[in-house]
Protein backbone atom coordinates (compact mmCIF):
# COMPACT_ATOMS: atom_id res chain seq x y z
CA UNK A 1 0.00 0.00 0.00
CA UNK A 2 0.96 3.39 -0.85
CA UNK A 3 2.07 6.05 2.16
CA UNK A 4 -0.76 8.70 0.24
CA UNK A 5 -3.32 5.50 0.44
CA UNK A 6 -2.34 5.42 4.06
CA UNK A 7 -3.15 8.41 4.24
CA UNK A 8 -6.29 8.95 2.65
CA UNK A 9 -7.61 5.14 5.00
CA UNK A 10 -6.00 7.44 8.02
CA UNK A 11 -8.54 10.46 6.88
CA UNK A 12 -11.52 8.45 6.49
CA UNK A 13 -11.41 6.29 10.31
CA UNK A 14 -10.96 9.74 12.16
CA UNK A 15 -11.12 7.59 15.25
CA UNK A 16 -9.11 5.10 14.32
CA UNK A 17 -6.16 7.73 14.17
CA UNK A 18 -7.11 9.06 17.63
CA UNK A 19 -6.78 5.70 19.19
CA UNK A 20 -3.45 4.97 17.56
CA UNK A 21 -2.24 8.25 18.04
CA UNK A 22 -2.69 7.72 21.75
CA UNK A 23 -1.35 4.21 21.79
CA UNK A 24 2.16 5.36 19.93
CA UNK A 25 1.98 8.31 22.50
CA UNK A 26 1.76 5.39 25.91
CA UNK A 27 4.47 3.35 24.20
CA UNK A 28 6.54 6.86 23.89
CA UNK A 29 6.14 7.49 27.33
CA UNK A 30 6.58 3.75 28.20
CA UNK A 31 10.10 3.58 26.58
CA UNK A 32 10.91 6.76 27.66
CA UNK A 33 10.29 5.65 31.40
CA UNK A 34 11.98 2.12 30.96
CA UNK A 35 14.82 4.04 29.17
CA UNK A 36 15.29 6.14 32.68
CA UNK A 37 15.30 3.61 34.72
CA UNK A 38 17.86 1.64 32.90
CA UNK A 39 20.97 2.41 35.11
CA UNK A 40 23.31 1.60 32.49
CA UNK A 41 23.36 4.01 29.17
CA UNK A 42 26.02 2.43 27.60
CA UNK A 43 23.95 1.76 25.00
CA UNK A 44 23.07 5.28 24.06
CA UNK A 45 26.71 6.48 25.04
CA UNK A 46 29.37 6.69 22.60
CA UNK A 47 32.45 4.32 22.81
CA UNK A 48 34.57 5.34 25.59
CA UNK A 49 37.72 4.14 26.97
CA UNK A 50 37.37 2.12 30.38
CA UNK A 51 39.75 4.78 32.08
CA UNK A 52 37.68 7.62 30.64
CA UNK A 53 34.43 6.25 32.47
CA UNK A 54 36.82 5.96 35.71
CA UNK A 55 37.78 9.19 35.88
CA UNK A 56 34.40 11.26 34.08
CA UNK A 57 32.17 12.18 36.95
CA UNK A 58 29.11 10.41 36.74
CA UNK A 59 26.93 13.48 38.00
CA UNK A 60 28.48 16.49 36.14
CA UNK A 61 28.32 19.58 37.82
CA UNK A 62 26.73 20.97 34.88
CA UNK A 63 23.17 20.57 35.93
CA UNK A 64 22.21 22.42 39.18
CA UNK A 65 21.03 19.82 42.48
CA UNK A 66 17.29 19.99 42.42
CA UNK A 67 16.13 22.67 44.59
CA UNK A 68 14.51 21.22 47.86
CA UNK A 69 12.81 24.95 48.47
CA UNK A 70 11.06 24.64 44.91
CA UNK A 71 7.50 24.60 45.36
CA UNK A 72 6.21 25.67 42.01
CA UNK A 73 7.21 27.26 39.05
CA UNK A 74 5.67 29.75 36.48
CA UNK A 75 6.73 31.02 32.88
CA UNK A 76 6.76 34.51 31.51
CA UNK A 77 7.52 35.45 27.99
CA UNK A 78 9.63 38.65 27.60
CA UNK A 79 7.42 40.76 25.30
CA UNK A 80 8.08 42.64 22.02
CA UNK A 81 9.51 45.94 23.48
CA UNK A 82 9.28 45.23 27.52
CA UNK A 83 12.70 43.95 29.27
CA UNK A 84 13.69 41.22 31.22
CA UNK A 85 12.95 43.28 34.41
CA UNK A 86 9.26 43.96 32.95
CA UNK A 87 8.70 39.69 32.40
CA UNK A 88 10.57 39.34 36.31
CA UNK A 89 7.54 41.86 37.25
CA UNK A 90 5.01 39.81 35.46
CA UNK A 91 6.25 36.54 37.57
CA UNK A 92 5.94 38.53 40.56
CA UNK A 93 9.08 39.72 41.79
CA UNK A 94 9.26 42.95 43.40
CA UNK A 95 11.49 45.95 41.44
CA UNK A 96 14.43 45.06 44.37
CA UNK A 97 14.45 41.57 43.60
CA UNK A 98 14.10 42.18 40.08
CA UNK A 99 17.56 44.35 39.56
CA UNK A 100 18.83 41.75 41.75
CA UNK A 101 18.61 38.87 39.70
CA UNK A 102 19.41 41.50 36.34
CA UNK A 103 22.73 42.36 38.01
CA UNK A 104 23.68 38.80 38.70
CA UNK A 105 22.35 37.72 35.35
CA UNK A 106 24.46 40.28 33.84
CA UNK A 107 28.00 38.61 33.53
CA UNK A 108 26.46 35.94 32.35
CA UNK A 109 24.23 37.26 29.51
CA UNK A 110 23.74 39.99 27.56
CA UNK A 111 20.45 41.87 28.78
CA UNK A 112 20.57 44.33 25.66
CA UNK A 113 19.88 41.37 23.33
CA UNK A 114 17.04 39.18 24.85
CA UNK A 115 14.58 38.43 21.74
CA UNK A 116 11.19 39.30 22.77
CA UNK A 117 9.21 35.76 22.78
CA UNK A 118 12.41 34.55 25.17
CA UNK A 119 10.55 32.66 27.66
CA UNK A 120 11.66 32.54 31.58
CA UNK A 121 10.56 29.92 34.32
CA UNK A 122 10.57 31.72 37.72
CA UNK A 123 10.94 29.17 40.74
CA UNK A 124 9.36 30.23 43.91
CA UNK A 125 9.68 28.23 47.46
CA UNK A 126 6.86 27.32 49.80
CA UNK A 127 6.67 31.02 51.21
CA UNK A 128 5.91 31.96 47.44
CA UNK A 129 9.18 33.54 47.47
CA UNK A 130 10.91 33.60 43.90
CA UNK A 131 14.51 31.66 44.33
CA UNK A 132 15.08 30.34 41.03
CA UNK A 133 15.06 32.35 37.45
CA UNK A 134 15.88 29.48 34.51
CA UNK A 135 16.69 31.38 31.12
CA UNK A 136 16.69 28.81 28.50
CA UNK A 137 19.14 30.02 25.69
CA UNK A 138 19.20 27.18 23.28
CA UNK A 139 18.70 23.43 22.68
CA UNK A 140 21.92 22.85 25.07
CA UNK A 141 21.96 25.65 26.90
CA UNK A 142 20.38 27.86 29.41
CA UNK A 143 21.19 30.53 32.06
CA UNK A 144 19.89 30.23 35.78
CA UNK A 145 19.81 32.50 38.53
CA UNK A 146 19.35 31.20 41.99
CA UNK A 147 18.82 32.57 45.36
CA UNK A 148 21.42 31.21 48.02
CA UNK A 149 22.50 32.56 51.24
CA UNK A 150 20.06 35.86 50.62
CA UNK A 151 22.08 36.95 47.32
CA UNK A 152 21.47 36.02 43.87
CA UNK A 153 23.85 33.87 42.02
CA UNK A 154 24.11 33.62 37.88
CA UNK A 155 25.60 31.28 35.63
CA UNK A 156 25.38 29.50 32.96
CA UNK A 157 24.83 25.76 32.41
CA UNK A 158 25.39 23.84 28.95
CA UNK A 159 24.08 20.12 28.69
CA UNK A 160 27.43 17.75 27.70
CA UNK A 161 25.98 16.23 24.29
CA UNK A 162 27.23 13.10 22.46
CA UNK A 163 27.19 12.84 18.77
CA UNK A 164 25.51 9.61 17.81
CA UNK A 165 25.98 9.18 13.59
CA UNK A 166 23.13 7.39 12.43
CA UNK A 167 22.53 6.32 8.68
CA UNK A 168 19.17 6.41 6.81
CA UNK A 169 17.98 5.47 3.47
CA UNK A 170 15.09 6.68 1.62
CA UNK A 171 13.50 6.53 -1.75
CA UNK A 172 12.17 9.37 -3.28
CA UNK A 173 8.27 8.79 -4.44
CA UNK A 174 6.54 12.55 -4.88
CA UNK A 175 9.55 15.15 -3.42
CA UNK A 176 12.67 14.97 -1.55
CA UNK A 177 10.70 16.65 1.29
CA UNK A 178 8.09 14.37 1.38
CA UNK A 179 11.07 11.45 1.41
CA UNK A 180 12.86 12.96 4.42
CA UNK A 181 9.29 13.40 6.29
CA UNK A 182 8.11 9.33 5.62
CA UNK A 183 11.65 8.44 6.53
CA UNK A 184 11.67 10.35 9.46
CA UNK A 185 14.76 12.43 8.57
CA UNK A 186 14.72 16.09 10.09
CA UNK A 187 14.30 18.51 7.32
CA UNK A 188 17.38 20.75 8.18
CA UNK A 189 19.56 17.39 7.16
CA UNK A 190 17.38 17.09 4.13
CA UNK A 191 17.62 20.53 3.41
CA UNK A 192 21.31 20.51 3.79
CA UNK A 193 21.77 17.58 1.91
CA UNK A 194 19.41 18.75 -0.78
CA UNK A 195 21.90 22.24 -0.88
CA UNK A 196 25.12 19.88 -1.80
CA UNK A 197 23.17 17.94 -4.23
CA UNK A 198 22.05 21.20 -6.08
CA UNK A 199 25.56 21.82 -7.96
CA UNK A 200 25.31 18.81 -9.62
CA UNK A 201 21.42 18.21 -9.57
CA UNK A 202 18.73 20.17 -11.37
CA UNK A 203 15.78 18.92 -9.47
CA UNK A 204 13.59 20.10 -11.78
CA UNK A 205 14.18 17.61 -14.44
CA UNK A 206 17.14 15.60 -13.31
CA UNK A 207 15.16 13.69 -9.91
CA UNK A 208 12.46 10.96 -11.22
CA UNK A 209 10.43 8.45 -8.77
CA UNK A 210 12.26 5.58 -7.04
CA UNK A 211 15.93 7.16 -6.70
CA UNK A 212 17.99 6.52 -3.53
CA UNK A 213 19.38 9.18 -0.83
CA UNK A 214 21.90 7.78 1.85
CA UNK A 215 22.42 9.97 4.46
CA UNK A 216 24.64 9.83 7.67
CA UNK A 217 23.98 12.92 10.33
CA UNK A 218 24.33 12.87 14.17
CA UNK A 219 21.99 12.98 16.84
CA UNK A 220 22.93 14.55 19.41
CA UNK A 221 22.00 13.24 22.35
CA UNK A 222 22.47 14.02 26.10
CA UNK A 223 23.74 12.10 28.93
CA UNK A 224 20.04 10.49 29.61
CA UNK A 225 20.06 9.39 25.87
CA UNK A 226 17.41 11.81 24.78
CA UNK A 227 17.25 13.33 21.82
CA UNK A 228 18.30 17.54 21.95
CA UNK A 229 18.87 18.25 18.18
CA UNK A 230 20.95 17.24 14.85
CA UNK A 231 24.25 17.67 14.44
CA UNK A 232 26.57 17.58 11.29
CA UNK A 233 25.44 16.02 7.75
CA UNK A 234 28.45 13.39 7.74
CA UNK A 235 27.59 12.07 4.46
CA UNK A 236 24.85 12.45 1.50
CA UNK A 237 24.39 9.93 -1.42
CA UNK A 238 21.95 10.56 -4.19
CA UNK A 239 21.52 7.78 -6.96
CA UNK A 240 20.27 9.19 -9.95
CA UNK A 241 19.44 6.84 -12.97
CA UNK A 242 22.96 6.75 -14.07
CA UNK A 243 25.26 7.94 -11.90
CA UNK A 244 25.61 8.91 -8.40
CA UNK A 245 26.53 12.09 -6.08
CA UNK A 246 28.37 11.64 -2.70
CA UNK A 247 29.14 14.63 -0.78
CA UNK A 248 31.94 13.70 2.36
CA UNK A 249 31.97 16.08 5.28
CA UNK A 250 35.70 16.99 6.43
CA UNK A 251 37.43 19.64 8.64
CA UNK A 252 40.53 20.38 7.13
CA UNK A 253 43.69 21.11 9.38
CA UNK A 254 43.55 24.89 9.51
CA UNK A 255 39.96 24.22 10.29
CA UNK A 256 37.28 24.49 7.16
CA UNK A 257 34.53 22.27 7.54
CA UNK A 258 32.96 21.80 3.50
CA UNK A 259 31.96 18.64 2.05
CA UNK A 260 34.25 16.60 -0.84
CA UNK A 261 33.77 14.29 -3.43
CA UNK A 262 35.63 10.57 -2.47
CA UNK A 263 38.46 12.39 -4.73
CA UNK A 264 38.48 14.97 -1.99
CA UNK A 265 36.94 17.83 -5.19
CA UNK A 266 34.45 20.27 -3.28
CA UNK A 267 31.07 19.67 -4.50
CA UNK A 268 30.14 23.40 -4.22
CA UNK A 269 30.60 24.63 -7.71
CA UNK A 270 30.95 28.38 -7.82
CA UNK A 271 29.21 30.29 -10.30
CA UNK A 272 32.18 32.59 -11.03
CA UNK A 273 31.60 35.88 -10.15
CA UNK A 274 33.98 37.61 -12.33
CA UNK A 275 33.57 35.67 -16.50
CA UNK A 276 36.54 37.80 -17.75
CA UNK A 277 40.09 37.58 -16.51
CA UNK A 278 42.12 41.11 -15.86
CA UNK A 279 38.90 43.10 -15.45
CA UNK A 280 37.83 45.81 -12.78
CA UNK A 281 34.43 46.49 -12.64
CA UNK A 282 33.56 49.59 -14.01
CA UNK A 283 29.92 50.16 -12.56
CA UNK A 284 28.32 47.85 -9.70
CA UNK A 285 24.91 46.62 -9.24
CA UNK A 286 22.19 48.35 -8.49
CA UNK A 287 20.25 51.86 -9.18
CA UNK A 288 22.77 54.59 -11.30
CA UNK A 289 22.56 57.42 -13.43
CA UNK A 290 22.37 55.80 -16.99
CA UNK A 291 24.96 57.03 -18.86
CA UNK A 292 23.53 56.78 -22.01
CA UNK A 293 19.60 57.26 -21.28
CA UNK A 294 20.45 60.17 -18.73
CA UNK A 295 17.95 58.58 -15.53
CA UNK A 296 18.52 56.78 -12.77
CA UNK A 297 17.54 53.24 -13.81
CA UNK A 298 18.39 49.99 -11.99
CA UNK A 299 21.84 48.62 -13.27
CA UNK A 300 21.09 44.97 -13.48
CA UNK A 301 24.54 43.38 -13.47
CA UNK A 302 27.93 44.59 -13.39
CA UNK A 303 30.16 46.08 -16.00
CA UNK A 304 34.30 44.29 -16.17
CA UNK A 305 35.69 47.13 -18.16
CA UNK A 306 38.37 45.51 -20.01
CA UNK A 307 40.25 45.43 -23.44
CA UNK A 308 38.08 44.57 -26.84
CA UNK A 309 38.42 40.94 -27.93
CA UNK A 310 38.97 39.75 -23.81
CA UNK A 311 37.33 36.44 -24.06
CA UNK A 312 34.26 36.04 -21.60
CA UNK A 313 33.95 32.62 -20.06
CA UNK A 314 30.10 30.99 -19.14
CA UNK A 315 30.36 31.51 -14.88
CA UNK A 316 29.41 27.41 -14.57
CA UNK A 317 27.84 24.69 -16.19
CA UNK A 318 24.80 25.11 -18.50
CA UNK A 319 22.69 25.72 -21.66
CA UNK A 320 23.05 28.71 -24.03
CA UNK A 321 19.51 30.08 -24.37
CA UNK A 322 19.82 33.04 -25.79
CA UNK A 323 22.65 34.00 -28.24
CA UNK A 324 22.18 36.99 -30.87
CA UNK A 325 21.43 40.28 -31.01
CA UNK A 326 19.67 42.86 -28.77
CA UNK A 327 19.40 46.34 -29.04
CA UNK A 328 20.37 47.47 -26.09
CA UNK A 329 22.35 44.23 -25.14
CA UNK A 330 24.26 44.41 -28.43
CA UNK A 331 25.45 40.54 -29.12
CA UNK A 332 24.73 39.17 -25.88
CA UNK A 333 25.00 35.42 -24.38
CA UNK A 334 22.29 33.99 -22.06
CA UNK A 335 22.96 30.26 -20.15
CA UNK A 336 20.62 28.38 -18.19
CA UNK A 337 22.52 26.69 -15.02
CA UNK A 338 20.68 24.16 -12.68
CA UNK A 339 18.52 25.26 -9.69
CA UNK A 340 17.09 28.75 -11.29
CA UNK A 341 20.37 30.83 -11.69
CA UNK A 342 20.80 32.00 -15.29
CA UNK A 343 23.59 34.24 -16.28
CA UNK A 344 23.72 37.01 -19.55
CA UNK A 345 26.66 38.58 -20.73
CA UNK A 346 26.54 41.50 -22.99
CA UNK A 347 27.75 44.32 -25.75
CA UNK A 348 30.19 41.48 -27.02
CA UNK A 349 32.09 42.33 -30.27
CA UNK A 350 31.28 38.71 -31.34
CA UNK A 351 30.01 35.92 -30.07
CA UNK A 352 31.82 32.17 -29.60
CA UNK A 353 31.95 30.13 -32.42
CA UNK A 354 29.55 27.46 -31.40
CA UNK A 355 27.58 29.35 -29.19
CA UNK A 356 24.01 28.91 -30.09
CA UNK A 357 20.73 28.34 -28.06
CA UNK A 358 20.44 24.33 -26.98
CA UNK A 359 24.32 24.33 -26.87
CA UNK A 360 25.73 22.99 -23.60
CA UNK A 361 28.76 24.75 -22.09
CA UNK A 362 31.50 24.03 -18.84
CA UNK A 363 32.44 26.46 -16.47
CA UNK A 364 34.94 28.56 -17.83
CA UNK A 365 34.39 27.75 -21.68
CA UNK A 366 34.32 31.10 -24.36
CA UNK A 367 30.95 32.50 -24.99
CA UNK A 368 31.88 35.41 -26.60
CA UNK A 369 34.47 38.58 -27.07
CA UNK A 370 34.50 41.67 -25.07
CA UNK A 371 33.30 44.57 -27.08
CA UNK A 372 31.14 47.45 -27.12
CA UNK A 373 27.93 46.72 -29.40
CA UNK A 374 24.41 48.24 -28.17
CA UNK A 375 23.85 50.97 -25.97
CA UNK A 376 27.91 51.32 -24.38
CA UNK A 377 30.02 53.73 -23.87
CA UNK A 378 33.13 51.99 -24.30
CA UNK A 379 34.87 48.47 -24.51
CA UNK A 380 33.30 46.11 -21.65
CA UNK A 381 31.14 43.35 -20.56
CA UNK A 382 27.61 43.73 -19.23
CA UNK A 383 27.38 40.61 -16.68
CA UNK A 384 23.77 39.71 -15.17
CA UNK A 385 22.98 36.81 -12.94
CA UNK A 386 19.10 35.90 -12.45
CA UNK A 387 17.78 34.08 -9.59
CA UNK A 388 14.20 32.69 -10.76
CA UNK A 389 14.50 35.61 -13.98
CA UNK A 390 15.28 38.11 -11.35
CA UNK A 391 18.62 40.11 -11.40
CA UNK A 392 20.53 39.17 -8.52
CA UNK A 393 24.21 41.44 -7.09
CA UNK A 394 26.54 38.67 -8.42
CA UNK A 395 29.48 40.31 -6.08
CA UNK A 396 27.01 39.33 -3.50
CA UNK A 397 26.25 35.54 -4.31
CA UNK A 398 27.23 33.19 -1.49
CA UNK A 399 29.28 30.66 -3.10
CA UNK A 400 32.44 29.56 -1.75
CA UNK A 401 35.23 29.23 -4.26
CA UNK A 402 35.86 25.53 -5.26
CA UNK A 403 38.50 24.05 -4.11
CA UNK A 404 40.45 20.49 -3.73
CA UNK A 405 41.93 19.06 -0.58
CA UNK A 406 45.92 18.48 -0.76
CA UNK A 407 48.74 17.08 0.93
CA UNK A 408 48.00 15.88 4.56
CA UNK A 409 44.36 17.09 4.70
CA UNK A 410 44.03 14.55 1.60
CA UNK A 411 45.72 11.98 3.23
CA UNK A 412 43.58 12.26 6.40
CA UNK A 413 40.34 13.07 4.46
CA UNK A 414 40.92 9.46 2.78
CA UNK A 415 41.50 7.83 6.19
CA UNK A 416 38.71 9.37 7.71
CA UNK A 417 35.91 8.50 4.58
CA UNK A 418 37.70 4.77 4.42
CA UNK A 419 36.54 4.37 8.20
CA UNK A 420 33.17 5.36 7.81
CA UNK A 421 32.68 3.25 4.73
CA UNK A 422 33.81 0.07 6.54
CA UNK A 423 31.50 1.24 9.48
CA UNK A 424 28.37 2.11 7.75
CA UNK A 425 28.87 -0.21 5.06
CA UNK A 426 28.71 2.55 2.46
ZN1 LIG B 1 26.14 47.16 -17.59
Amino acid sequence: MKTTEVVNQLRRYPTAVYLAFSMLCIFIVLLVYSKNRLPDKAAVSPPQSAEQSLTEPRETETFPKANAEILSQTEVTVRRGSSLGDALAEAGLSGNESLQVCNALKPVLDLTRIPAGQTLQVSLNSSGNPVQVDIPIRFDKKVTASLKNGAWEARQIITPLHPVPVLVHCTVNTSLYQAAVDAGIPLSVMMEAIGLFSFEVDFQRDIQSGENITLLYEKLLDLEGKELSTGKLLFARLELEERSIDAWYYQTLEGRADYYGADGTSVRKALLKTPVNGARISSGFGYRNHPILGYTALHRGVDFAVAMGTPVMAAGDGTVVIAGWHKSYGNRVKVRHANHYDTMYAHFSSIARGIVPGVKVKQGQVVGYVGSTGMSTGPHCHFEVHYYGSPVNPATLKFPPRHSLEAEDLRLFQLEIDALKAEYGI
